[in-house]
């Protein structure tokens, strides 16, 4: 069976170390990214994953990216829809550019990535499809209209595909972490982040991104075949839905 798994996001915080999960765990990753291609030359370098650039945002870009992931590396089994960006505004002040490109981003985007897997993985009776959504998606957070609708979307998304996909062996699954210590988040003023945010987190930290990679690595594998249209709550007690 084809172990091929393509990470959107893949090269930077959450999706870096998904990838890099996937890849301990004997799978052959594509990993996808937007513009950033000095922190996708050092991940390659760092790793041996091989890079991809187009934008989740563009079907036409994605329906090709994934034609030469294919070509290069093998059929995808697996797909995680990790790429994901904020606009974030209160909405009386947020513009219409603001709410499109959230959600062409976090939302579209996983209609573009997942449209052109799909038919392969039915011919081939065998996929993964995991999302990244978000705990904001799930209680919504003011400032982020456009992330909250995005996100929230995504777990619609994937309950209606979890009914489609599940007698041709597709699953379809979410996580939903909490405040994960990526980049973003560590670069929150420290007092911001001491005071405020981890005080609402029960277990008293922010996440690791390799927690939500473990989660990632669990729900591809063959064992979590009877796991479709679920969401994993990974924030630490903040939040249950
Ligand atoms: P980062 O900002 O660290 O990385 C985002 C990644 O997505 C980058 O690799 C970026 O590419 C890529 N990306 C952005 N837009 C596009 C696009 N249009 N097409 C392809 N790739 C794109 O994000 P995080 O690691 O923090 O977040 C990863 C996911 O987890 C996101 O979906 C986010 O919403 C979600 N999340 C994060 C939380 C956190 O606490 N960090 C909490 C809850 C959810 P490039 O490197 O080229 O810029």
């Amino acid at each position: 069976m084809s172990k091929v798994a393509i990470v959107t996001g893949g090269s930077r915080g959450i999706g870096a170390a998904i990838s890099t999960a996937l890849k301990d765990a004997g799978y052959t990753v594509a990993a996808n990214y937007a513009g950033n291609d000095d922190a996708a030359a050092a991940f390659t370098k760092e790793t041996g994953i091989k890079t991809y650039k187009w934008s989740v945002a563009d079907y036409d870009a994605c329906a090709a990216g994934i034609k030469q992931v294919e070509a290069d590396l093998g059929p995808v089994a697996v797909l995680v829809n990790n790429a994901g960006i904020t606009r974030d505004a209160m909405f009386h002040k947020m513009s219409p550019a603001q709410w499109k490109e959230v959600i062409d981003t976090n939302l579209t985007g996983l209609f573009n990535m997942t449209h052109p897997v799909w038919g392969g993985m039915r011919d081939r009776k065998f996929g993964r499809i995991i999302s990244i959504s978000s705990i904001n998606g799930q209680k919504g957070q003011a400032g982020q209209a456009n992330y909250s609708a995005a996100k929230a979307g995504d777990i619609g998304f994937s309950k209606a595909l979890a009914q489609e996909g599940a007698r041709a062996g597709i699953t379809v699954n979410v996580i939903a972490p909490g405040y994960i210590g990526t980049e973003m988040v560590r670069a929150i003023d420290e007092k911001v982040l001491n005071e405020r945010i981890i005080p609402q987190i029960p277990v008293g930290r922010l996440g690791e991104p390799e927690e939500i990679a473990r989660c990632v690595v669990f729900l591809a594998s063959e064992d979590a075949g009877f796991i479709t249209g679920s969401t994993i709550s990974a924030n630490g007690g903040q939040y249950f839905s």
